[in-house]
């Protein structure tokens, strides 16, 4: 029998151009983590963005992430405002540089950073003598932040804005494209996420000069000299041409995969938005999510681990939204400006299988699940 064949949280899906390009590699021994595909991937990033912006392939989105952080002047004792609702990642290269995080919560429209609540940190930060020397934002699974709100405090405190865009590309705000907004941006293309190059990263930049500064670093920095002299810290961050030509791959269908995780939302939406007690995130005014994870609330914490149990047992893996930073154990020291809309999403939340290549059936044996368990209550 072949009906409980799992169903992943949200897999890999190949378009099948990804071999040519990495056969290409191969053919002309550009197997360096440089050469055409390399070129040809940022070049492709730039052109899907449309606001000529300046791109460098890295190695993953947590190292764009550090490097913005460099690029910003982040420097040890310094404090960064970090959305709390959110993936590690986003707020571990802020201690790799033995700076201080300011976790701030949610707002409840997007679930991401709460305008309100930042104003509250940078101002309460600014009292103390500790102005952030840069605010890392989140667009999670997928939604844009508000992003006429963050850009207003970022310009009226002149805070920089660290736009972690790895959930959301190809996700768009009163029709720009999110990975644009950021005094830098980043994108991930972990295997997870909604197009992949196995593992692997972009900064986006708008100065020519940011993005060669971040090359130079990402290539152990070394200076232009024909022996290698080093007169700062490099890093090995580099996207490898092999991988670049699997992201080439992924961007000729990168609209298509839009297009079958919106569809998964809608179809989850249109057969189980009438449970009562089952909310979903609706996308507020000029917002275009590429709903990368669907997600729903449930009830209550003991609800959603039971429903998540019941999937689990039929071969259906989900996982609880991401546990906020503030809550977790290695950062429970960090300052924290929390309004419990993290944690109420944290307890209730569910992230559903929401894979770009699943089938209909497939969707359906989510869907009847979540109904049986609220029939049987
Ligand atoms: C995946 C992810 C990252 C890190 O990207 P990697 O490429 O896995 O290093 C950063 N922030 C968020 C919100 C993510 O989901």
């Amino acid at each position: 029998m072949v009906t409980n064949t799992k169903i992943w949280l949200s897999s890999p899906h190949m378009s099948g151009k990804e071999l040519d390009y990495v056969k290409d590699a191969f053919d002309t021994n550009w197997i360096a983590p440089l050469g055409p595909n390399v070129e040809g991937f940022q070049q492709d990033i730039n052109e899907y963005l449309g606001e000529n912006k300046f791109v460098a392939a890295l190695s993953s989105g947590t190292a764009a992430i550090h490097l913005s952080l460099i690029l910003l002047g982040v420097k040890v004792g310094d404090y960064v405002i970090c959305q709390s609702n959110t993936f590690s990642a986003t707020a571990n290269p802020i201690k790799y540089l033995g700076a201080h995080p300011v976790f701030v919560d949610s707002e409840r429209e997007t679930w991401n950073i709460c305008p309100i609540l930042l104003e509250d940190a940078i101002k309460n930060s600014i009292k103390k003598g500790i102005k952030p020397k840069a605010i890392i934002a989140v667009h999670l699974y997928g939604m844009p932040y508000n992003v006429a709100a963050l850009k207003k405090l970022s310009q009226l405190y002149s805070i920089p804005i660290i736009e972690d865009s790895a959930e959301s590309f190809g996700s768009h705000y009163k029709n720009k494209k999110c990975g644009t907004f950021g005094d830098l941006a980043i994108l991930s293309f972990n295997g997870n996420k909604i197009i992949t190059t196995s593992g692997g990263g972009a900064l986006v930049c708008n100065s020519e000069k940011d993005r060669d500064k971040a090359v130079f670093l990402a290539t152990q920095a070394r200076d232009n000299t024909p022996e290698y002299t080093h007169s700062h810290i490099g890093y090995n961050y580099r996207m490898s041409n092999v991988l670049a030509g699997i992201g080439r791959g992924q961007m000729t269908v990168l609209d298509d995969r839009v297009r079958q995780r919106r569809q998964n939302y809608e179809y989850y939406y249109n057969k189980l938005s009438h449970i009562s007690g089952l909310e979903f995130l609706s996308e507020p005014e000029n917002t275009f999510s590429n709903r990368w994870l669907s997600c729903v609330l449930l009830p209550s914490l003991s609800i959603r681990e039971k429903i998540r149990n019941l999937l689990h047992s039929k071969n259906i893996e989900s996982r609880p939204l991401w546990k906020p930073m503030h809550m977790q154990p290695i950062f429970q020291k960090e300052v924290a400006f929390v309004n419990g809309v993290s944690e109420d999403l944290f307890n209730r939340g569910l992230c559903l299988p929401s894979g770009s290549d699943l089938t209909e059936n497939e969707l359906n044996r989510v869907i009847s699940e979540i109904k049986y368990y609220f029939s049987a209550e």
